[in-house]
């Protein structure tokens, strides 16, 4: 779904950052082999993701659904000299492909890949997190951000992918659409919640950016 017109999105990927050939071979193998390609982070997309963590110059970085690791490798880019990034995915014929692309980055020593539901693998951490990138399963982001919220060091960074659904939080809901109902509450709850502040970007299928008090 396109918020802007191709031809203004087009305009706007090619005023930004170029994308880095490593992420355009990774979108094409992704496209090849994985199921589900849509998933992927997108050129423009990835350049905000590796511009804000470079601005906030991350040590710990927590990314909740991994997929082929293109968003993981954006968020990398800012991390700190020592700083590590956690990414879980429950699917686990996903590891070798992401590992190939981590260790062709200059960050992979720095990726740390857990296998696994979210839901079950944050607990166990013991980590505090500067930013966290949250994107997997829709109907589960109002649960990750209450296992993730204790976990993020005060100054620091939430953000939620597709909150826009493909527009489809403005439309009538059916019936039996959760997703969408739980995306509708859940954005609407996050500008009353008084532990982050939030701003829903229009970037791609929305991007909320919550800085937790
Ligand atoms: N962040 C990736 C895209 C993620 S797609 C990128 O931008 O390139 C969503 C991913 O979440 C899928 O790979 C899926 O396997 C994973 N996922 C879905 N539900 C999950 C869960 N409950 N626990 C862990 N991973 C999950
Ligand atoms: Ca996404």
């Amino acid at each position: 779904m396109h918020f802007l017109s191709a031809a203004l999105e087009e305009y706007i990927a090619d005023h930004s950052e170029e994308e880095p050939e490593l992420l355009r071979e990774l979108t094409r193998e992704t496209h090849l082999k994985v199921l589900m390609p849509r998933m992927i982070t997108g050129h423009y997309q990835g350049r905000v993701l590796s511009l804000i963590s470079r601005i906030i110059r991350p040590r710990n970085i927590l990314e909740i659904g991994t997929y082929t690791g293109y968003s993981a490798l954006c968020l990398a880019e800012g991390l700190l000299p020592d700083g590590k990034l956690h990414t879980i995915d429950k699917n686990e014929e996903l590891r070798e492909l992401q590992r190939r692309y981590f260790d062709l980055s200059p960050y992979g020593d720095q990726i740390i890949q857990h296998t696994g539901l979210a839901l079950e693998t944050i607990p166990r951490m013991g980590e505090t997190f500067d930013l966290v990138f949250i994107d997997a399963d829709k109907q589960e982001y109002p649960d990750y951000f209450e296992i993730v919220l204790p976990k993020v060091r005060s100054g620091g960074l939430i953000l939620l992918d597709n909150v826009l659904w493909s527009g489809k939080v403005l439309e009538p809901i059916a019936p039996k659409d959760r997703t969408t109902q739980i995306l509708v509450d859940f954005n609407k709850k996050l500008t009353k919640d008084p532990r982050v502040r939030t701003v829903l970007l229009p970037i791609r299928d929305g991007l909320t950016i919550c800085s937790v008090e």
